[in-house]
């Protein structure tokens, strides 16, 4: 890689917290068990601290780079390098789901501004191996909690739904410049299919927003806009228990029998 001509100063408005701590790029690294020839995707590559490494086991990397004056010491920096390419744009609104080559490997330190929509997003895409992502800790915890937790919430269940979530690594805020406030983790993702059945269409979202919107109500409470308290016995499910209690099977029962149309009663 060319040295970049000038200092870039962070912009915090996307998030920007860019790793130094070698040790800890090389553990990400380790983690993400890059193999030559395979095709990953990195969203926000920054000034390069995790593209560099990556490029270096062989893979062939497309970038995904919002800030444009970035986006330009990439280009300028891998000019000559054929394994490397850029999408300059906001990841939320890039194309992903007809990025090829399929199944995807999705890598990144993401910007904490925008980590939750985005894995809610990242979850939704089809054919992805696996996503290995730096994120604060406390998303992490999310997406990993269990039922019962404090941390379990809509995340956690669409996250099980989805995926095997595992925390892989903590980072502490001495790895980034300029620091983060919080305490960091990388979570590896492997998309699956659950072994409970959930309804197509927007059925488990639906349910799952709105219990969890109404976290200290029982679920009878909750979900009285849509399901009654006996339909809600009838999935063999507690009515007055409390969302953080319920687990991913449950509340796709739920979704099934709202998907049937047993509402109210
Ligand atoms: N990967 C670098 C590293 O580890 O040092 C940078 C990580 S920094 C936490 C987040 C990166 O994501 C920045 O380069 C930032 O410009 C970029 N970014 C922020 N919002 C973005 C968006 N909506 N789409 C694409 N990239 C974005």
């Amino acid at each position: 890689m060319n040295q970049p001509p000038t200092r870039h100063r962070a912009r915090k408005r996307f998030g920007q917290h860019f790793l130094h701590d070698k040790a800890t790029i090389g553990r990400i690294v380790d983690a993400i068990r890059p193999m030559p020839d395979q095709h990953m995707i990195e969203i926000g590559p920054g000034l390069g601290a995790l593209t560099e490494p990556l490029l270096r086991t062989g893979v062939t990397l497309t970038v995904i780079e919002i800030d444009r004056d970035l986006a330009q010491r990439l280009r300028v920096a891998y000019a000559t390098e054929p394994r490397f390419h850029l999408i300059e744009s906001d990841v939320l609104k890039a194309p992903l789901d007809s990025l090829q080559p399929r199944p995807l490997r999705l890598v990144g330190n993401l910007p904490y501004n925008i980590s939750t929509p985005l894995i809610f997003r990242l979850l939704e895409l089809d054919d992805v191996q696996d996503m290995h992502f730096m994120l604060q800790k406390e998303v992490v915890d999310r997406l990993i909690a269990e039922p019962g937790s404090p941390d379990y919430g809509r995340l956690s269940v669409m996250a099980a739904v989805k995926a095997r979530a595992e925390s892989v690594l903590r980072v502490g805020p001495g790895a980034f410049s300029p620091p983060p406030q919080v305490d960091s983790a990388v979570v590896r993702l492997v998309p699956r299919a659950p072994d409970f059945p959930v309804p197509e269409g927007p059925y488990l979202d639906q349910i799952v927003r709105l219990a969890f919107s109404a976290r200290r109500k029982t679920l009878a409470n909750g979900l009285k806009s849509v399901l009654s308290r006996d339909a809600i016995a009838d999935c063999d499910v507690d009515p007055t228990t409390r969302p953080e209690r319920v687990s991913p099977a449950q509340f796709a029962r739920l979704a099934e029998s709202l998907a049937a149309g047993n509402q109210t009663r």
